[in-house]
């Protein structure tokens, strides 16, 4: 086969969330109109995807659909990334985690967890697992550890094959599917503990959850690695123009940045163009091994159907249109 990056499997999917309580309150009204299960209009304008869903779908739909054969070629030893991109509030994190401890309101992350255990636990015994978890996030284009607090500005190294990696990073291996959402609480904890305002801190910074499966079969001794990184994006509103000084304007300035270099990379690869500007950020360096090549990539475009939010709405199914 020819060019690599040619075989590149990138999927763009777009979840409208329903309208909330406030929105519903205001009497705001509802814009999005679907056709079929690719298309979305607004205002009369199409945008398509390989799929659209609308806000009436469950998680568990969602993970059918987007996340599950994923899940599926990871553990046959191919690399992967799944991101949500969207503005604040428009259901990035309802869609990557939801609710954690919830079986009907999980997101695909802890359906993901316990999809890997049950394949592992289905397996027969010559085959080992080793998993080992890694969650970090990056903002004001810093990397900071989530399951280490005195990790606050770890850098980008590349191993001897050239692969990029986050330095330091604590790498936590798990046995259990307790044990993965054990580090996922601990990761948000600290999180937590180190911001004032939670919400607003998410809605600043990239999350990014690694999941590292390693197989090794103890009788053929053939041995293979799949990793997985779960990116919950920082909110992709403009700031406004005005007003925005300082901390604000600093954060405003990487997101957009960090975001628009995604951008272009995901949509070098989808063109299957030979130069993939992956070391325009931090974040494109971290995924490099788990974006284009072989890999499986898939973005999740997450939107508001609120009239209130219409712009922010065009502009986010436009920035997922690029990548197609
Ligand atoms: P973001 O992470 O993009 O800022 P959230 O995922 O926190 O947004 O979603 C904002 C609010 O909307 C949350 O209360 C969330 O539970 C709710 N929500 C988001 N998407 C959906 C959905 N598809 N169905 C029901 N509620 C949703
Ligand atoms: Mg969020």
């Amino acid at each position: 086969m020819a060019d690599p990056a040619a075989q590149t499997t990138i999927k763009v999917v777009c979840r409208f969330r329903p309208l909330n309580k406030s929105e519903l309150a205001r009497g705001d009204k509802y814009i999005p109109t679907f056709q079929g299960d690719d298309c979305v209009q607004i205002a009369g304008k199409p945008y398509y995807f390989d799929r659209v869903f609308q806000s009436n779908t469950t998680q568990v739909q969602f993970y059918n659909a987007v996340a599950q054969q994923i899940v599926r070629d990871v553990l046959g030893g191919y690399n992967g990334t799944i991101f949500a991109y969207g503005q604040t509030s428009s259901g990035k994190t309802h869609t990557m985690e939801g609710d954690l401890h919830d079986p009907e309101m999980m997101g695909i992350i802890p359906r993901i967890v316990q999809d890997i255990f049950n394949y592992i636990y289905s397996m027969d015994e010559n085959l080992e697992f080793h998993i080992k978890v890694s969650y970090f996030e990056i903002y004001l284009d810093k990397i900071k550890d989530c399951l280490d607090v005195s990790k606050i500005n770890l850098s980008v190294h590349e191993d001897k094959n050239r692969v990029p990696y986050v330095k330091g990073c604590t790498e936590r291996f798990v046995s259990t599917p307790e044990e993965v959402m054990d580090a996922i609480d601990e990761g948000k904890n600290n999180r937590h503990v180190a911001v004032t305002n939670m919400n607003e801190h998410s809605s600043r910074s990239h999350s990014i959850f690694l999941i590292n499966i390693k197989q090794e079969n103890s009788q053929t001794g053939q041995k293979f690695t799949g990793k997985l990184y779960l990116v919950d994006l920082a909110g992709s509103e403009k700031v406004g123009k005005t007003g925005a000084e300082g901390t604000v304007l600093d954060e405003a300035k990487m997101i957009n940045k960090s975001l628009s270099s995604l951008g272009n990379v995901i949509s070098a690869l989808a063109e299957g163009s030979s130069y993939v500007p992956y070391r325009d950020s931090k974040m494109t360096r971290i995924l490099q091994d788990s974006l284009g090549g072989n890999c499986r990539t898939t973005m999740v475009i997450c939107c508001s159907p609120s009239a209130f939010n219409d712009a922010e709405t065009r502009s986010t199914l436009l920035f997922g249109q690029r990548a197609k």
